[in-house]
């Protein structure tokens, strides 16, 4: 099955990491060895050649070369482009699916998913390609214009993490190709392999248009690659997506020359379960928003902020559904949570749930290392239940796997100020069907997260709105609504048409 997926996805057991873009585009890398391995059984499935310092220069270049061409191809064509682009995947889900699913290992539904989300991406930036709007004002001076337009930025450096490897490229490069600018791509060392196979499957139409350097990939350590591209000054723009860690260093550095970031950093995600919420809503909610994707989203849930007279009975139902969770190989119908992407990851979660323990947590449920048959290489768990009390220090930090903390409350003031009691502020939900609360929730006083949703969870968020979140979380957005501006610059241009020569403000200024 692999060697199917990988030859119609034009991979290979050795493959360069580095690419302008096109069936001739792959580079004679330079760089040391990559491999990627499954984290389904730990298997290797095939190596990299990474890109050197060398063939980033080469990389960097031709899309500034390229830059031309492209920024002066009007708007709706790029966005025709990018139509032939989504039409591409529309057809190739079953198999980007598939190897989402091997090199990072969310199950089959989660990987097809992720490739939907390209798709709705691509039909999103193709209508947007006309409606790239600039604002008229009347200006205050007679016979005089004043408007703003939207040019493209140039070259830009997307940054992407592992746990969506190809969803947050099209986030950034389908949105950013239809402004006009040149994208170059370094993805996690953790999933090479779909970041190859999408510029593969792309080749045809950027043959097609001759756009080699427009759509561009580096592979590479963040220390190495990812430093080169994050010092570059003829990149007036990173996008980055990964932890807060990464996000403060990239931030400081790229400020540092006075570049733009978009910073889509990790998340700290709670739910609040009123007492008068519809529980059957709330508990599918919960579920699918801590143990989807086996707790590796950015918007997974990880607090669970429940009124006193409900906790117990919720716990108990939400005990018995992750009872009946499969864990397992994600390629097998009905398996529900796949493996943590390596050791690494497990042993993250291990050290949190004993930080937990010691600090006066409860494991209520699983949190225990699992051994597949068959599959004894992979890094499978059971997904964990902690009751925490208030403050519980572990619980300010995201761990990236499927724990769920639940704190107790009695007064909506207090599970308010507990949700927003953690740096990171991604997602966030509440669970009632009081207006007031609910709107509370949702006024400025209420929920301090990027994303505040009222009986929907905290994870899965469509593409049609700005996706982010605020403090620790970077302040980013991207994606829906107007996320496109975060890839342009703005030109504010004043036109005089009449015969005076009237100064802003009124001011005279005459030397006669
Ligand atoms: P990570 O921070 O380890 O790596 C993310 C990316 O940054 C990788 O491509 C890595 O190579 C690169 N990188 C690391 N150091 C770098 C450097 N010095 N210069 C340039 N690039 C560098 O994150 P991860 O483990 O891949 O992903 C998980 C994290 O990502 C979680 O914290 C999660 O919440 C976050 N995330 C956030 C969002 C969001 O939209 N807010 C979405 C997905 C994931």
């Amino acid at each position: 099955m692999i060697k199917e997926v990988f030859q119609k996805l034009g991979l290979s057991e050795t493959n360069s990491g580095a690419s302008v873009g096109g069936s001739g585009g792959g580079l004679v890398t330079r760089g040391r060895e990559l491999v990627s391995f499954s984290p389904i059984d730990g298997r290797p499935l095939a190596s990299i050649r990474q890109a050197g310092a060398e063939d980033y220069e080469e990389v960097a270049a031709r899309a500034g070369d390229a830059l031309g061409k492209w920024a002066a191809t009007p708007a709706p064509m790029r966005g025709q482009i990018v139509r032939e682009m989504g039409d591409i995947l529309r057809r190739s889900k079953e198999d980007l699916g598939r190897l989402v699913t091997l090199e990072m290992g969310k199950i089959r539904a989660e990987g097809l998913g992720e490739v939907q989300e390209m798709v709705d991406i691509a039909d999103f930036a193709v209508g947007l390609s006309r409606q790239l709007y600039g604002l008229t004002m009347h200006s205050e001076r007679p016979r005089h214009r004043l408007y703003e337009q939207w040019h493209p930025l140039g070259r830009i450096g997307v940054v992407t993490a592992f746990n969506f490897p190809v969803a947050v490229w099209s986030w950034n490069a389908l949105i950013a190709a239809v402004c006009g600018d040149a994208i170059i791509w370094k993805p996690s060392s953790k999933t090479p392999l779909t970041a190859l196979a999408v510029m593969n499957l792309m080749a045809p139409v950027i043959d097609k248009y001759g756009l080699e350097g427009v759509f561009n990939l580096v592979i590479g350590r963040g220390s190495e690659i990812g430093e080169r591209m994050i010092a570059d000054r003829r990149l007036p723009l990173i996008s980055a997506t990964g932890s807060c860690k990464m996000g403060r260093h990239l931030g400081r550095t790229v400020a540092g020359r006075l570049g733009r970031t978009i910073l889509e950093l990790g998340g700290n995600n709670a739910v609040i379960v009123a007492e008068d919420a519809d529980q059957e809503m709330a508990l599918r909610a919960v579920l699918f928003g801590a143990v989807g994707t086996a707790g590796q989203r950015c918007t997974s849930t990880r607090r669970l902020i429940i009124h006193h007279s409900v906790r117990e009975s919720f716990l108990d139902r939400l005990a018995k559904s992750y009872g009946r969770v499969r864990v397992g190989d994600p390629l097998e119908e009905g398996v529900l949570m796949g493996p943590l992407v390596d050791e690494a990851a497990v042993q993250g979660m291990e050290r949190a749930l004993e930080a937990a323990r010691t600090q006066g947590g409860e494991i209520l449920h699983g949190g225990e290392r699992l051994e597949i048959e068959g599959l004894e290489g992979g890094f499978y768990v059971r997904p964990a239940i902690v009751a925490a009390p208030a403050g519980l220090p572990i619980m300010a930090e995201e761990t990236f796997a499927p724990i769920l903390y639940v704190t107790g409350y009695d007064d909506p003031e207090e599970a308010l100020a507990l949700h927003n009691s953690v740096d990171q502020g991604l997602s966030s939900s509440i669970f009632t069907n009081s207006l007031k609360y609910s709107e509370r929730f949702l006024s400025h006083l209420g929920s301090d997260c990027g994303i505040a949703n009222v009986n929907v969870g905290t994870s899965g968020a469509e593409i049609g709105g700005a996706f982010g979140g605020e403090k620790d979380t970077g302040g980013g957005r991207e994606s829906g609504s107007d996320a496109w501006k975060g890839y342009m610059r703005r030109q504010t241009v004043t036109i005089n048409w009449g015969d005076e020569m009237p100064l802003a403000q009124g001011i005279e200024f005459d030397a006669d």
